[in-house]
Order: structure tokens, then sequence, then C-alpha cells
């Protein structure tokens, strides 16, 4: 393993000192994620694998490894010394720093938009804009609850007390599952004004 980890860091050094322009590395990453073999990779890599009852893609197990979190399933575990080598070799390769990269990927919103993205790249290649697979959508806003404590002239949901008809706390927390589960990156909590309902720090806390 130390004479790979040596060889890994010859072709980082050399990587380094051969790249050109930022664009150039960029065409060249666009073209190395284009080729058949690496996105049969990606289709591999964003194969789901259950984990203490929770099923993500193994991509998505590998990134938050990667981001510092030890709970994984063991194939992640194996995969994930792989991807290190290759986040060495290209952050190199296009003069970026890791540990920004890292303290980004601890979001699990960003981690799934990424996998989601490169699951369109294993089924279309590098597209613009990026064609991405049936999938769930990236962001829903979520009209948490018509209650507001301001009356903007301007207001076109006409806010300000909560609707008789808005979901209880636990029918929420579901919709919170569902979505979760079905694969939605980010939700956005909106209304009227979502953070004077009673139910938004648990509902966010989830
Ligand atoms: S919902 Fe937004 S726009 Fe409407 S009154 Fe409240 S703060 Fe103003």
């Amino acid at each position: 393993m130390s004479s790979l980890g040596e060889h890994i860091d010859k072709l980082v050094k050399k990587k380094v000192e051969d790249s050109g322009s930022g664009a150039g590395a960029l065409i060249a990453a666009i073209r190395l994620l284009n080729r058949g073999i690496v996105r049969w990779a990606l289709r591999v890599l964003t194969k789901e694998v259950e984990f203490n009852g929770e099923r993500k893609p193994l991509m998505e197990w590998v990134l938050a490894k990667y981001a510092g979190e030890s709970q994984c399933p063991t194939v992640a575990h194996f995969v994930a010394p792989f991807f290190e080598m290759g986040m060495k070799l290209a952050t190199a390769w296009l003069h970026a720093d890791e540990e920004p990269i890292k303290q980004l990927l601890s979001d699990p919103a960003i981690r799934r938009g990424i996998v989601t993205t490169l699951r369109g790249i294993a089924l279309f290649g590098v597209t613009t804009p990026q064609k991405l697979p049936p999938a769930p959508p990236f962001f829903i806003v979520w009209n948490f609850t018509n209650a507001c404590n301001l009356r903007c002239i301007h207001c076109y949901q006409n806010a300000g007390k909560p609707l008789p008809n808005e979901l209880t706390l636990d029918e929420k927390l579901r919709v919170v599952k569902e979505l979760d589960e079905a694969g939605v990156p980010a939700i956005a909590l909106s209304g009227g004004e979502p953070t004077v309902h009673r139910d938004f720090w648990p509902v966010l806390a989830r």
C-alpha cells in the first residue's frame, strides 16, 4: 500500500506540474466523466446499499465517510480509500484544496445532490444542462403554514392565521420522512412565516 501511496504522490506532483489552465483541466475532467468505463463505474457506485435500516446510494455513504462520518456499510469502508486517492489526484490536478470540499460534503443535502447529478452522468454522460435520472425533484419549497406575524402589502399568500386544515406535527414529520426516503436532496420551509409555528423546530430537527 505504501508503494501505491508513493506512486499516487508522484502522479499528483506530475499532474500539478503538467496542468495548464483551470479550463483545460475542466475539459479533461468532462472527457474523463464521459468515458464508458467511468459511466459504468458511476452506475455501480450509485446503486443503493442498506445500512442500519437506511437505504442510500453507495456513493452517498462513501461521500459521508470522506467528510468524516464513520457509520457506514462495509462496502463503503472498502471503496472509500480508492475514492480518497481519486480526490487527492483530482484536487491536485484542479489546483483545489480538499478541506473546503470535505466541509461542503458534511451537508447531507449536498451529498445527495451530487449523487443525483452523478446518476445523471452515469445515464446520459455530461450534458448541458445536465440531464438527471427519473428522480424526485432536486429541491422542494414547502408552504409549511399560513401563519405569519407580518402583514406585507405585496403578500400573495394572504398569510396571517394558520389554515384550519394544516398538517399535524406527526403528519409533517411523516412528510419529511417520505421525502427523505424518496431521495429529495433539499427542502425549503416557507409560508407564511414558518419560524413562528411551534412545529418549525421539531421538523427542522428531523
Ligand atoms: S408570508 Fe411573507 S410576504 Fe406574506 S405577510 Fe408573511 S412575510 Fe409578508
